[in-house]
């Protein structure tokens, strides 16, 4: 993962080549989750940081060693930004070493998808479900409650699926699960693997 550093003491939004993901995201989720709830996690993160001892640090390192508030600010911040921007109109398709990778790890690329739907489906509450790549190379999957990051478990994150209410009731409702199978059509292998 590519650290996120702030400029001059803030960090920023990322930036989106979109504003509509088909029928995956419409315009309104992202209008709210975009627009309104990741606005204000970027905003009480610059509130929050002066003061801290963790001024001028990566995103990564806030999340790893901040508490309370700002920790959960910081976690969403950097969850957030992972998540919006590994999605694309337009996405790139798992090149052959990254599907070797998932073969390695979970015995194919379709078991690995069910397992982290099933992982973002049992997940209760709020929270994330990541693939991740641990120290050795190896992929792992791990349900993350809140604002948890798999960086605070020394993991390298590569893609997620925000499992929060406000990242799909609007265009699915209760239909969690139906919503994270359509996650795949928008996943831009590019940069999840970018990522690594
Ligand atoms: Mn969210």
């Amino acid at each position: 993962m590519k650290e996120i550093m702030p400029i001059d003491g803030q960090f920023a939004m990322p930036a989106l080549a979109y504003d509509e993901l088909g029928t995956v995201i419409s315009k309104e989720t992202l209008s709210f989750h975009y627009g309104k709830h990741l606005k204000a996690y970027v905003d009480n993160l610059n509130k929050m940081l002066p003061g801290s001892g963790l001024e001028g640090t990566p995103l990564s390192e806030v999340v790893r060693k901040a508490e309370g508030g700002l920790f959960n600010n910081a976690g969403q911040v950097l969850n957030h930004t992972l998540y919006f921007e590994q999605f694309s109109n337009t996405p790139q398709p798992m090149s052959a070493q990254m599907a070797a990778l998932l073969e390695k790890s979970f015995g194919s690329v379709e078991t690995f998808k069910k397992e982290f739907e099933q992982k973002g489906v049992t997940l209760f509450g709020s929270g994330w479900v990541w693939l991740s790549a641990d120290k050795d190379g190896k992929l792992v999957i791990t349900q993350q409650k809140n604002a948890e990051n798999p960086v605070t478990m020394g993991l390298n994150p590569l893609l997620t699926f925000d499992v929060w209410e406000h990242a799909y009731y609007l265009d699915y409702q209760n239909r969690r699960a139906d919503h994270l199978a359509a996650l795949w059509q928008i996943v831009d292998w590019q940069v999840v693997e970018g990522r690594l």
